[in-house]
């Protein structure tokens, strides 16, 4: 396992998938049951933008760095709250952060992260947490074995893998299917790169052909996706999102296009649905 998180923290891709995760988190929060949270690739919780990895890459300058100097957009006004609230731009706080952020008392987080260091962080993060638990252990597998939540009905699982080996589109399908038998009444967010097009169309037409229903990708490109060397965009694949998810994405993804993007004409957000929501059952007569 190479991949440290720190390199990258607060960049692009992270602006993105935290600032819809802070949305389906409140759109959660609206009713008063009690949700369970899964990060199944939870990383170290938070990052110090100052130290040695993150200012290498310099990738949260041209991420959360440019966002927080630009002008307020009410489309990022929760996200970039919860950001400067959790010490941005010295900190930048990774999902378990945000995610705990948006807890109520009946809520709860479970985390699972497998590199010695981060795991080491996260568990002195939320040492004293009740509401927090944190675990040494594959987030693949951990679907099967922590899904349902003990604790509530309904929730959300977020998929967040490294991508740093080969099949890790195909672990996305299956984990998706998986999440599903498991927790039925659950969201799920999988995040994705997108280097170029093939790998991602792929995926999207198994989904399809799996007869996933209830799908939405929400996608940011930074630019055109044709040098499969670099990260051109990313997406993030809802699954059973809550109710008005895709003009909420869409307003999400613009407000970042227009302030990350280098090239004017280039960045871009879209939102698709992938397959339909499954039909509402009939209500019963006698
Ligand atoms: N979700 C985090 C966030 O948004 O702040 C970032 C997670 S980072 C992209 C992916 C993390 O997964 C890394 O910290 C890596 O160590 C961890 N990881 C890699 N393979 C794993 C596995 N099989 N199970 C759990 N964690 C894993």
């Amino acid at each position: 396992m190479n991949y440290r998180h720190a390199y990258h923290a607060g960049n692009f891709a992270d602006c993105m998938k935290h600032a819809l995760l802070v949305w389906l988190l409140r759109a959660l929060a609206r009713k008063p049951a009690a949700f369970g949270v899964l990060d199944t690739h939870a990383g170290a919780g938070g990052y110090d933008l100052q130290a040695d990895e993150a200012t290498r890459t310099g990738e949260w300058q041209q991420g959360i760095g440019r966002l927080l100097a630009s002008p307020p957009d009410e489309a990022l006004a929760d996200y970039l709250g919860l950001v400067r609230a959790a010490g941005a731009p010295a900190y930048y706080p990774g999902s378990p952060r945000l995610v705990r952020a948006l807890l109520r008392p009946q809520d709860r987080l479970v985390c699972c992260e497998m590199h010695g260091e981060d795991h080491a962080g996260l568990r002195r993060l939320f040492a004293r947490d009740p509401m927090v638990a944190v675990h040494a252990r594959d987030g693949w597998t951990a679907i099967e074995a922590l899904l349902p939540p003990r604790t509530a009905r309904r929730g959300l699982t977020l998929i967040d893998p490294p991508f740093e080996q080969p099949g890790e589109f195909d672990r996305i399908v299956a984990a998706i299917g998986a999440a599903r038998r498991r927790f039925a009444a659950g969201v799920v967010a999988a995040w994705y790169p997108i280097k170029h097009r093939a790998p991602v169309r792929d995926m999207q037409d198994r989904l399809r052909a799996g007869g996933e229903p209830d799908l939405i990708c929400a996608e940011l490109l930074l630019r055109p996706p044709l040098d499969p060397s670099r990260l051109n965009g990313c997406g993030l694949l809802v699954a059973s999102p809550p109710w008005g998810f895709e003009a909420a994405a869409a307003a999400i993804l613009d407000a970042i296009a227009d302030r990350l993007g280098r090239d004017e004409s280039a960045a871009h957000g879209s939102v698709t649905r992938l397959t339909p929501e499954l039909p509402e059952a009939p209500m019963r007569t006698r």
